[in-house]
């Protein structure tokens, strides 16, 4: 048998399997491959739509949520954006937002090679969704967004179409899945953030890990630690402030990332624990 398919096509618009009469008589086609479908309801399993024929199709969860998406959109003038935190901090660097719509597209013929959905806010911006039911999204999809530098929200519906076959319930579900609840969406490209983080590169400071191996264990330092994480207390190193890279580089807002040498041990961190405010200046 072939994926249940939730809504059915016909007519230009989307149909529940409670509206339709049974099997071929239903008279729908499938929202994405444009298929003859049945409706089955029989006694046992929630009542559902099946391709009459065809067994490879799998995009029809996608193509449903883009349709309602388009509806849901055309019909709402403000939306919930997330927060943006950077890796590690406790504060969001950009609060939850609520934004104004002032035009949205849906253009499902140009699928892939555009955004689903595309929002022109009030203030001139664009934002861009992306609908996910049964895959996330693919990091090809992240790079294409970051090449162009538009911003782009995923938001995860997996679990909806769990939820609901009923059209009516499934379109409430996701008005309120991507207008409002923020906890789900999140900032796949965000262009401000990845310039700040180009500028946190800049600023940041190459140190070489030191390794030092005892009987029983490894154990690698970085210093100096702007943060001052933990001090040596011998006198030849005059109370100098050092990290460990496992127990505080790796929790530190202000680590970057970590480089190796020809061996694969770390080799330098690459730290702007120097200049704590970065981030919030402009
Ligand atoms: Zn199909």
């Amino acid at each position: 048998m072939g994926h249940e398919v939730l809504l059915g096509w016909r007519h230009g618009r989307l149909w529940g399997v409670d509206e339709v009469s049974s099997g071929l008589a239903c008279d729908c086609v499938c929202p994405h491959c444009r298929t003859a479908l049945v409706a089955k309801k029989g006694k046992r399993n929630r009542h559902h739509f099946a391709h009459y024929k065809r067994v490879d199709c799998v995009g029809s969860a996608e193509t449903i949520l883009h349709l309602l998406g388009k509806q849901i959109l055309a019909n709402a003038s403000f939306l919930f954006t997330p927060a943006y935190t950077f890796p590690r901090f406790s504060e969001p660097w950009i609060p939850q937002q609520k934004v104004f719509i002032k035009k949205a597209w849906c253009e499902r013929r140009y699928f892939g090679s555009r955004p689903d959905l595309a929002l022109l806010l009030q203030n001139n911006s664009w934002l861009n969704m992306e609908l996910t039911a049964t895959n996330p999204l693919s990091p090809e999809r992240i790079n294409w967004y970051e090449r162009r530098r538009w911003n782009v929200l995923e938001i995860d519906c997996s679990d909806l179409l769990r939820l609901s076959a009923k059209k009516e319930e499934l379109y409430v579900f996701l008005r309120k899945r991507i207008l409002g609840e923020p906890q789900h969406k999140y900032w796949r490209y965000l262009h401000k953030a990845a310039l700040k983080r180009r500028q946190l590169e800049q600023a940041a400071v190459r140190k070489r890990v030191k390794h030092r191996f005892y009987p029983n264990r490894h154990y690698y330092t970085v210093s100096p630690c702007p943060q001052q994480k933990r001090v040596w207390h011998s006198a030849f190193r005059q109370k100098a402030y050092y990290a460990s890279l496992t127990q505080d580089c790796w929790h530190c807002p202000y680590f970057l990332r970590q480089v190796y040498g020809k061996r694969p041990i770390p080799e330098a961190v690459f730290c702007w624990g120097h200049r704590p405010n970065m981030l919030h200046e402009e």
